[in-house]
């Protein structure tokens, strides 16, 4: 079934509910109070007839009689009848008729003194009339045509009511419920035309208010995320490409040169020194695109443990300074706090360490003196450590781009690298819910600030 129709559904049950429950309110409420009304007429009849009987002396059974039959508000099928003490008949409005009556009615209205009840189809009241010490029994019937026929009136009334109210309320349900879900089907339309060629194309927002405009918002936000890292997945893969092509078409044409001519002792070693830098150099490369593409990849399953940033400072420095002996990575501890939960945080530290050996190897390649100046702060929500060199600097226009995958600043060009290790660096610190910025000036220094948040 439809969302329109089981709204249309729901909305005409609970409509019909309740024009029932009020229509058989209506008719029960009508229905009592047609019953009490003509009781209180055949009481008041039953009383006119015994007085004119007993207390007026010029009103004797016959005339009674006529009058009764004459009345202007002579009821259908009426008939007055008037016992004494022995249960004998002594007054009847109708002669022709034989009238059949209970001497336990008559004794039930003696002990009660007024009764209402049925007798067929007729509306019967009984009075126990007492004049000087006469007790007279009196009973009265009559068929209300007049108000049952107006209670079959409202009957129908309500009947064809309920039923004209049912339809509209069912056309109306199905009207309204699919007007308010024409947004989501044109939604609909438009996502049956995206795919992962036109992932810039965006659905309509409407009002930007309300639940389906909403709807309609975060779903662009999805699609500008996903076309984003479609657009990454694209530009990694053409630059690694490019990047790839170029050492392997040096190895190629060392190759070829070796190939040429028969070489020395001395040039064959000269031939195969530079195949082995170029092949570390690939090698160097394939390693860095391997960990970006992990980054990329397996950012959901990395294990963290709460460790010490400090320890995994020093950890990344004396792995540093092993493998490249010409660097500096000097720490200073005058910021330390005294509580050590400051530096506490939650980490991988392999991970981390990566990041710090990074930021530690920039510092020295790009600065003469091959020195990083490293300080570990904290704060009361962060625990900082700033990265500081002496080197060559980054240009404003270039701070906005090195942490995007390969790029390099032109002043760096003569330096070896990938422009890679930043954009592993800044995935990694996103994924500690950190934050990784530089601040730089062209000729004069960087300095680069891990914030992480502590325990
Ligand atoms: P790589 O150093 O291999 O080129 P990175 O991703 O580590 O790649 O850095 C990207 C670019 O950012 C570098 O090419 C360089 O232009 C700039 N850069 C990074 N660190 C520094 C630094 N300490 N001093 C000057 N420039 C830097």
């Amino acid at each position: 079934m439809t969302i329109r129709n089981r709204i249309a559904l729901q909305f005409s049950l609970i409509v019909a509910t309740i024009l029932i429950v009020f229509s058989v309110l209506i008719y029960l409420v009508s229905a009592t109070y047609r019953r009490e009304e003509f009781y209180d007429r055949l009481k008041n009849k039953a009383r006119t007839t015994v007085r004119f009987l007993i207390e007026v002396k010029e009103v004797d059974r016959e005339l009674l009689k006529i009058i009764d039959r004459n009345t202007l508000t002579a009821l259908f099928d009426e008939k007055v009848l008037i016992f004494d003490a022995k249960n004998r008949l002594i007054y009847s409005s109708v002669d022709d008729q034989i009238i059949y009556y209970r001497t336990a009615l008559l004794d039930e209205v003696r002990r009660k003194k007024e009764i209402e009840t049925f007798s067929e189809h007729n509306e019967l009241v009984g009075l126990l009339y007492r004049q000087n010490g006469r007790d007279l029994v009196v009973l009265a019937s009559a068929y209300d045509q007049f108000g049952k026929s107006k209670l079959e009136n409202l009957r129908l009334t309500l009947g064809w009511g309920l039923l004209a109210g049912l339809s509209i309320t069912i056309g109306l349900g199905i009207f309204f419920a699919g007007q308010s879900l024409r947004p989501i089907n044109q939604i609909n339309q438009q996502v049956s035309t995206i795919t992962a060629r036109n992932l810039q194309q965006r659905l309509d927002e409407g009002n930007r208010q309300d639940e389906i405009a909403r709807l309609a918002m975060n779903f662009n936000d999805v699609l500008h995320r996903l076309h984003q890292a479609f657009e990454q997945q694209r530009s990694f893969v053409s630059h690694a490409s490019h990047e790839l092509r170029t050492p392997l078409a040096a190895l190629k044409s060392e190759i070829q040169l070796g190939l040429r001519r028969p070489l020395t002792v001395t040039e064959h070693t000269e031939v195969l020194t530079n195949l082995l830098s170029d092949t570390d150099r690939l090698i160097g490369l394939t390693n860095s695109l391997l960990l970006l593409a992990r980054t990329l990849e397996t950012s959901n399953q990395v294990a963290f443990q709460t460790i010490r940033a400090d320890d995994v400072v020093f950890l990344a420095k004396d792995e540093l300074v092993s493998a490249k002996p010409q660097y500096r990575v000097s720490v200073d501890y005058s910021n330390l706090p005294e509580t050590e939960t400051e530096t506490l945080i939650k980490a991988n530290e392999e991970l981390l360490k990566q990041v710090f050996l990074n930021l530690f190897d920039n510092a020295c390649k790009y600065s003469l003196d091959h020195t990083a100046q490293v300080r570990i702060s904290t704060d009361s929500q962060y625990c900082r450590i700033t990265i500081q060199d002496k080197g060559i600097g980054i240009s404003t226009q270039d701070q906005v781009h090195i942490f995007e995958p390969f790029y390099r600043s032109t002043n760096a060009l003569d330096y070896q690298g990938f422009g890679i290790g930043l954009s592993i660096c800044m995935k990694l610190i996103e994924l500690h819910m950190g934050t990784l910025s530089v601040e730089s000036k062209l000729g004069e220094g960087s300095t680069f600030t891990v914030s992480l948040p502590h325990v």
